[in-house]
């Protein structure tokens, strides 16, 4: 039952983006300014820019180009109409747990990759494995596994799909050690922080500042949330411009409104715990 209507829920919000595209190239003479300009570049300090920032830019040109995937969720969590595709959103398509208690990650990492860019994906997976029981390992001969590839723009599939599914960190712009943990958290089978079902009782949306053909990127999902309380320093968290129409805040904290929404280059606490809670890890003290 849960499949079906996360299948409809899929089909529907395909239909919306191709609807949508009428819409936007019939405004394109009023937003040419907009279309010009960088994601952040008039209400983001560069240096405060988190993880999310960073994809955002990376992906505002680049998304619909991508042969192998038929659209993006959120921005930048990829989605086929392939029979493969396991309907991930609102459940897990989790990765097995080996009887050692560590889920094994098996990954290939492309050959275009400068020794730099090569680090830079490596720091990433440390982030993870460090608090954690996932360990990303080198493919041998496992049969999923995850194919990280600079493609074009920074994106990654729900969850594992089954076989070789391909995680994208285009170079240089998805170069940030953040943004390769932020896409491997999507591989392990989490969405963005603030599609929780109960994200209203912890930030506000203020739908008039979205640029008119993303607001389908707010959508809240069914989400497991593992018992764990609401985190606006999530690395899976929207920032607070998030697909601003002109520079307005599209998302802001629900009662302190000085906390910081997402990070830039580390996992929260809470990110790692819902790992651990996801995969049913136990806590030892030298994971
Ligand atoms: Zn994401």
């Amino acid at each position: 039952m849960m499949d079906v209507s996360v299948t409809t829920l899929l089909h529907v919000l395909m239909l919306y983006s191709c609807s949508t595209t009428a819409t936007t190239a019939q405004s394109s003479s009023v937003t040419n300014k907009r279309l010009h300009r960088s994601y952040s570049d008039d209400h983001i300090i560069r240096s405060d820019m988190t993880a999310m920032d960073q994809i955002m830019e990376a992906n505002e040109f680049r998304a619909a180009q991508v042969p192998e995937v038929t659209s993006f969720r959120d921005g930048d969590i990829a989605v086929t109409t392939g029979g493969r595709s396991k309907a991930c959103f609102a459940r897990s398509c989790l990765w097995s747990k080996s009887v050692d208690g560590h889920v094994y990650i098996a990954y290939m990492v492309s050959s275009d990759y400068s020794d730099l860019d090569q680090r830079i994906i490596k720091t990433g997976m440390d982030e993870i494995e460090s608090g954690t029981c996932v360990r990303f390992v080198p493919r041998t001969h496992q049969r999923d596994y995850l194919d990280i590839q600079p493609q074009s723009g920074c994106w990654s599939y729900l969850g594992q799909r089954g076989g070789r599914q391909t995680l994208s960190l285009q170079s240089p712009d998805c170069m940030w050690s953040g943004v390769t943990s932020h896409q491997l958290m999507h591989a392990l089978g989490f969405v963005h922080e603030q599609s929780r079902v109960d994200r209203d009782k912890h930030v506000t949306v203020l739908w008039e500042n979205i640029l008119k053909d993303q607001v389908k990127n707010f959508e809240k999902f069914k989400t497991n949330n593992l018992d764990t309380p609401y985190d606006h320093g999530s690395i899976m968290h929207f920032g607070m411009y998030a697909y601003s129409e002109d520079g307005d805040p599209t998302i802001v904290p629900k009662r302190n409104k000085a906390v910081k929404m997402g990070q830039r280059s580390s996992l929260s606490a809470l990110d790692k715990m819902k790992i651990n809670k996801l995969y049913k890890c136990e806590i030892h003290e030298d994971y």
